[in-house]
């Protein structure tokens, strides 16, 4: 196997995966996304290694990168930030690398979405309050299908992790208080988890707004609305006394 496509984590660089790592240690050829990967990672990379930043690339000179590289047999890594899975736009990478006949491999990572759950030392799921993740964002350049509008996803009161929208926060807001979720529920900020400028916004829906005026809130942060995030919740049954399960007897 010649190319990886790699999670390189929230940002702080002891969250790529062992895996991620070495491989990006053994690249002959990095290419990362630059606007979002915290390029400490770089670090790891070995002596000599070419290394592009593909923000200022467009997908057809991602490709021919990669392309060359193959040929000259060198090895390849797409670095992309969290999991590449979320937002991450490799499945048009991918899809154009297999009509090139160019074999790859996938190393998941760290989602942001998780460095936040971190960040804020809160679960998301919490019995009878929330036992379900919503990740999404709001429409921007990029269009989101009609059924999948924050208004209708906010009907569900389930957690929400909101990628890509906190430079629309004041829509974002209406459209979860219009869609059915309390003016009280609270609502986390995180910009930038776990890089050292990590900063952790808290409030409700009516509130955020105004307080995040002041706040120098840019691109790089996640949206959680959540009952978890300040409720009342009923433990969980999986470490209840009277609960048995396979690997214990109930008390
Ligand atoms: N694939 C990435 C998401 C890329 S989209 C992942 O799995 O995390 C970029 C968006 O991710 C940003 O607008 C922001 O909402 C979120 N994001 C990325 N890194 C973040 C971090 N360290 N802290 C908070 N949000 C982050």
């Amino acid at each position: 196997m010649q190319v990886y496509i790699i999670g390189a984590g929230p940002g702080d660089p002891e969250l790529i995966t062992v895996k991620g790592q070495r491989l990006l240690s053994e690249a002959d050829v990095i290419i990362y996304a630059g606007s979002l990967v915290n390029p400490a990672l770089l670090s790891f990379a070995k002596q000599g290694c070419k290394i592009y930043n593909s923000a200022s690339m467009t997908l057809g000179e991602v490709i021919e990168v990669i392309k060359k590289s193959v040929k000259n047999n060198e090895m390849v890594v797409r670095l992309h930030t969290g999991d590449p899975s979320i937002y991450g736009a490799i499945q048009e990478q991918m899809d154009a690398l297999s009509k090139c006949g160019i074999e790859y491999c996938v190393i998941p990572g760290v989602s942001s979405f998780l460095a936040t759950a971190a960040a804020l030392k809160q679960e998301y799921t919490l019995p009878n309050v929330s036992q379900t993740v919503i990740i999404t964002r709001n429409e921007g350049r990029t269009p989101v299908p009609e059924k999948e509008k924050l208004k209708s996803l906010a009907a569900h009161e389930a957690t929400m992790c909101i990628f890509l929208s906190v430079h629309m926060l004041d829509q974002v807001v209406a459209d979860l208080i219009e869609g059915g979720y309390e003016a009280n529920t609270p609502i986390a900020i995180v910009q930038k988890a776990s890089w050292p400028e990590e900063k952790i916004i808290r409030a409700t829906l009516s509130t955020i707004v105004e307080k995040i005026k002041d706040e120098d809130i840019t691109r790089t942060a996640m949206i959680v609305v959540s009952k978890c995030l300040d409720s009342n919740y009923e433990l969980s049954r999986l470490y209840a006394p009277d609960f048995a399960h396979m690997y214990r007897d109930a008390k």
